[in-house]
């Protein structure tokens, strides 16, 4: 079989956050339109990955690395095409703060990072902080770096937007449909399925927290941690934390530990701590927050926002999929480069990320040199992840 009669030209697997935005991105344009076949274990939008929870943070002073501030531009514009193509709002801008003292490694990297892409941003101390935003009560030796183009994302609409818009343009997707096996054959792969077998020329592999199993190459690299998130009802002055006056925070409430917030959209302040779960199987996933797992959240809230902290409302779990770096990977796999791109592993910070991560994938399917230096996200990155 020759390249021109495979029936796809890319089955894309996984259609989490990643996958979604490489189906988008494979259908979208007139003149790389390709036929892609999309298939999911679940039916995404769903709760059991990494991608679900109403609310994510995007931000551009990014304490992580500055690497990410051009990538997170082009996204934040890329998420704007889509809102115009759906005629809906996936993204609101609330503004962010980044919170810790002035030496610690979130305000010191977002600094840093809003300094070398000029990204514009104002640097309060913690007084002139609950002056602005009076449900901020940051300590005395903190500062907040502040950022009026950060916003929040609506994950589940921004993935069934995608998917939407990809299945307009003639991709095939198919849910319930756990990929269990796939192999490069000639010049192209073979996909096992649990309900048949599927040949395309290319293949990308947008597993998330199950990556392990699709490469299992990565096995010994990745760590999928369980990750709890909360929603509290304020206990008094709700108006300070409507997403109106409210941005998303990131606080570094102890030497290199972050929990952050995002404003009542009406269902809660919402507040989780960043990294620190369990490590798990993401087939057998405690999905109930214990009462430590609630309480560790509650009294951060007590501590930095204390009007946040009312009534519980509700509590879900979520999955993280890290690198020993926490980096993305988002490279061609090592034993099949011409025809496998791997693009998971995104560490607990991936979903602002989407549509240009969509876009950067469709580029190397295309063989195209991406708009952005990859090398960061190189599997060889890692002792061990086999390179050919
Ligand atoms: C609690 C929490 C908060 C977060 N907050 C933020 C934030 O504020 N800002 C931000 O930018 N990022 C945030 N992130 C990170 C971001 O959400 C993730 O990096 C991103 O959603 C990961 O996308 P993914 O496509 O890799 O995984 P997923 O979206 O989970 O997609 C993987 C998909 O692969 C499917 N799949 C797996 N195995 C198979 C198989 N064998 N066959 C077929 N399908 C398969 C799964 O069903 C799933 O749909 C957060 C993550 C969590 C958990």
């Amino acid at each position: 079989m020759t390249l021109r009669d495979q029936p796809y030209d890319v089955i894309v697997a996984g259609l989490g956050a990643m996958g979604s935005a490489s189906v988008y991105a494979l259908t979208r344009s007139q003149t790389r339109r390709r036929r892609v076949l999309g298939i999911d274990r679940f039916s995404p939008p769903h709760r059991l990955g990494s991608s679900h929870g109403r609310t994510r943070i995007i931000r551009e002073a990014y304490f992580e690395h500055p690497a990410y501030v051009p990538i997170v531009r082009r996204a934040f514009d890329l998420w704007r095409e889509l809102e115009s193509e759906m005629g809906c709002t996936l993204l609101s801008n609330t503004g962010g703060i980044t919170l810790g003292p002035e030496d610690g490694m979130l305000v010191r990297g977002a600094r840093a990072s809003a300094e070398q892409f000029q990204v514009p941003h104002r640097v309060l101390s913690a007084a002139e902080v609950t002056r602005d935003f009076p449900g901020l009560i940051p300590l005395d030796h903190m500062v907040g770096v502040v950022e009026d183009r950060a916003g929040v994302l609506f994950p589940e609409q921004c993935i069934a937007a995608m998917l939407q818009v990809a299945e307009r343009s003639g991709a095939e997707l198919r849910r319930d449909e756990a990929v269990m096996a796939w192999e490069a054959t000639g010049d192209g792969v073979i996909v096992q399925t649990t309900s048949g077998e599927y040949r395309a020329a290319r293949l990308v592999i947008a597993g998330g927290a199950w990556m392990p199993q699709l490469v299992p190459e990565l096995a010994d690299t990745l760590t999928v941690l369980r990750q709890p998130i909360h929603w509290f009802v304020p206990a008094s002055h709700p108006e300070e934390f409507s997403a109106a006056r409210c941005p998303v925070t990131l606080w570094e409430y102890a030497p290199d530990r972050v929990f952050y917030t995002l404003p009542d959209f009406g269902d809660g302040v919402k507040a989780a701590v960043h990294y620190e779960g369990q490590s798990v199987d993401p087939g057998r996933v405690n999905r109930q927050t214990s009462p430590d797992e609630d309480a560790q959240v509650a009294d951060l809230l007590r501590r930095f926002m204390p009007h946040a902290n009312g009534q519980l409302r509700e509590s879900q779990v979520c999955l993280y999929t890290n690198t020993p770096d926490l980096h993305f990977i988002i490279d061609r796999h090592p034993a099949h480069a011409d025809r496998v791109v791997v693009v998971s592993a995104c560490s607990g910070h991936g979903f602002k990320f989407a549509t240009a991560v969509g876009e950067i994938v469709a580029d190397l399917v295309a063989e195209v040199k991406p708009r952005f230096d990859l090398d960061m996200f190189r599997m060889s990155r890692f002792k061990g992840v086999r390179v050919v």
